[in-house]
């Protein structure tokens, strides 16, 4: 309640102050010390005042100021921890403010790894983590701000921001990089990343530089990561219609990133999870995040949404582009089959989710995927060539600035009769599905006609229709159709179904394969020799789900499974190489030596790796219940991590640990040796 009340009251300062003051430009000079952690700068804002206002605000939290000065005079400033005040009595016109400011981000900038192991990497995170925890600025979406920074740092490193780089200038061991924006933003789009990074640098039609980023040891997997960005790139700027709206486009993945992608103005970060060999490509490839968080360049960035109610105009257009970016790539049947999908996942949440897509609290599969959907059945009725139109009309309309979903029905209403009310009561004001309209949209697809026939099978004996369902896996209809075949058929006596696995097997389609790995996990002797041929499939994800099940399923043949695979490494998460040394240790007598093995598995927990790999590994040592003083040590570490999933790991699997009495005490043994953050974590985990 007290929440509520207080977000109501910050709105109403909030919008008093934007109708008295607009703030311009925003010039900073930013040292970040990776030890300290420590962040000091200068700042220089110019703003014009509309209207006599007594106090503007800055969103600055925890910072210290000094030198505030307006118009190049000393002004009195409160500082409320949270803000910087500066009261003045300030009358119509243009005014310039500078100060001194030095700031320990307690959230929104993040530091990995240290110069001394070469591997640091510090990167901020605006949306969802407030920009003022590590530079002044406006929580606020509305106030846009033309931004520009200077960044000093360790000159053997790369410093990434938002625009254009001006300059660059060595001084001694340090340089200062010097970013500069034309137009504003959103201070939640503001960013800096810093890392080893080395660029390849490719040109879109258009002739805006794209920068590809990757850290150094990883440039080998360049072009396996970054497959089809200049396409995805002029796709959707022709697609959209309104010219790429900032002067060069920069990528780079992060370490222990806290989502999948972010769309910083013109510098997206994503999660290294994305960076991929070819095979690894098969499986996570980040194409579909690549094209979303460049459809948030136009879609979020140039123009903002002005509330959370209307966060869909953000998410929801920038899935359905990168859902048409792929359609481009990889063809009709793919975008009518994830539509199909996502259709699927938001009838099933409707039964229990009441939260439209016009409500702040809504669902991200409801901002993304029912917003998705709501575009696609406004491109679908009013035809591609009015779409188009209303896109760019309401792009060059609002450029710049905030909108909500009535600008973008006025633009429709503009150009068709498309009922705008009636549309949002279903598609937007409700959380029931519309399966009805979506299906008729859905079955101009061929394939989704060939799904729908199999699929109204599903209670029909398997007798009945097996003639029909082999005859489809040996067509060449689109491979989910043929998944369709295959989850129907999961509770069928082995003798009925075993043809329609091994045509299924036969298919050399991976995605299928791989799906018929995960559904078998009881293998019967006659069905062995073709299952293991998943084990050479050109997937680690296959390969994988393949090893564990035979594995579990053929105790007389785990040596020599475990022979063919002792070289396997996997993902950039090793998932390959942590299953393969989890299953030796369980093996026994596999090797005369386990210490080698549990050595080795044990190293993968430590804080310098990223958290996916010391989870993987953290996990298969608890399931071989290997629980040494270096395995807890690290659990406890996990409990201090800014991944909030790590973190909840590592106090989940405590929890449970220390109900046995032996193990809490080896817990309360270790509490001296900790880091202070992490004996106060394991200090209130023993006290609950
Ligand atoms: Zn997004």
């Amino acid at each position: 309640m007290k929440k509520v009340l207080f977000l109501l009251f910050s709105t109403v300062v909030i919008a008093q102050q934007s109708n008295h003051v607009d703030f311009i430009t925003a010039l900073g000079k930013v040292t970040i010390n990776d030890t300290s952690k420590i962040v000091e700068g200068t700042v220089e804002f110019e703003f014009k005042v509309l209207n006599s206002i007594d106090t503007i605000k800055i969103d600055a939290q925890n910072m210290e100021f000094f030198n505030v000065k307006l118009n190049d005079k000393p002004v009195p400033f409160i500082n409320s921890r949270k803000e910087i005040q500066i009261v003045f009595p300030f009358v119509k016109g243009n005014n310039n403010l500078t100060f001194d400011y030095q700031v320990k981000p307690k959230q929104a900038m993040y530091f990995l790894g240290s110069k001394a192991t070469n591997d640091l990497q510090i990167w901020t995170q605006g949306q969802g983590k407030y920009t003022s925890n590590w530079f002044p600025s406006f929580d606020d979406v509305n106030e846009k701000v033309v931004f520009n920074l200077d960044i000093i740092f360790d000159k053997k490193y790369e410093v990434l921001s938002n625009g254009v780089l001006k300059k660059e200038f060595n001084q001694g061991e340090t340089k200062k990089w010097e970013y500069r924006m034309e137009k504003p933003m959103s201070s939640y789009l503001l960013m800096l990343a810093i890392g080893k990074f080395k660029k390849q640098t490719q040109r879109s039609k258009s002739g805006v530089p794209l920068e590809l980023y990757l850290e150094e040891k990883d440039s080998s997997l360049h072009t396996t990561t970054y497959k089809h960005t200049q396409k995805i790139f002029d796709f959707l700027e022709k697609e959209i219609g309104f010219p790429y709206p900032w002067r060069v486009y920069r990528q780079a993945p992060v370490k222990d990133f806290l989502y999948a992608g972010m769309e910083n103005t013109s510098a997206t970060l994503f999660n290294t999870r994305y960076v991929v060999d070819a095979i690894g490509f098969k499986d996570r490839s980040y194409l579909n995040v690549n094209a979303h968080e460049l459809a948030h360049q136009w879609f979020g960035n140039l123009i903002t949404a002005e509330t959370g109610t209307h966060h869909w105009l953000q998410e929801g257009f920038a899935t359905y582009f990168a859902l048409l970016a792929e359609r481009n790539i990889y063809g009709d049947d793919y975008f009518y089959h994830a539509l199909y999908e996502t259709a699927q996942q938001l009838k099933f949440a409707s039964r229990t989710d009441s939260i439209p897509v016009l409500n702040p609290k809504a669902s991200s599969l409801t901002f993304y995927q029912k917003g998705a959907w709501a575009l696609f059945v406004v491109h679908e009725t009013l035809g591609d060539k009015n779409f188009k139109k209303v896109i760019k009309n309401y792009l060059q309309k609002n450029a710049f600035q905030n909108v909500n979903t009535q600008d973008f029905f006025d633009e429709i209403t503009k150009v068709s009769k498309f009922n705008t009310e009636k549309f949002s009561k279903l598609w937007l004001e409700t959380t029931a599905f519309n399966t009805l309209e979506a299906n008729e949209l859905l079955l101009k697809n061929k394939s989704i006609q060939e799904l729908f026939e199999v699929n109204k099978l599903k209670n029909t004996p398997f007798q009945e229709k097996r003639q029909y369902l082999e005859k489809v896996m040996q067509s060449d209809v689109y491979f989910k159709v043929k998944e369709a075949v295959l989850s129907q058929i999961q509770k069928e006596s082995w003798s009925d179904k075993i043809k329609l696995y091994e045509l299924a097997l036969n298919s050399n389609n991976t995605s299928l394969r791989q799906l018929l790995a995960v559904t078998v996990s009881n293998i019967p002797e006659n069905f062995r020799l073709q299952y293991e041929t998943l084990l050479l499939d050109a997937s680690y994800e296959t390969q994988e789900i393949a090893l564990t099940t035979l594995w579990n399923n053929f105790p007389n043949h785990r040596t020599r499974y475990l022979d063919v695979s002792k070289n396997w490494i996997g993902f950039k998460d090793l998932n390959l190489r942590i299953v393969w040394l989890s299953l030796a240790l369980a093996t026994p007598n596999y090797v005369s030596d386990q210490d080698n093995l549990q050595k080795e598995l044990i190293s993968y927990t430590s804080p310098i790796y990223e958290a996916s790999l010391r989870q993987n590994a953290l996990e298969q040592l608890l399931f071989n219940q290997i629980l040494s003083d270096e395995v807890l040590r690290s659990l406890v570490n996990a409990t201090t991590h800014h991944a909030w999933q790590f973190s909840k790991f590592g106090r989940d699997t405590i929890r449970k640990l220390i109900k046995n009495s032996e193990i809490r005490i080896v817990f309360q043994t270790l509490q001296p040796t900790l880091l202070e953050q992490e004996r106060l974590q394991l200090q209130r985990l023993l006290n609950e």
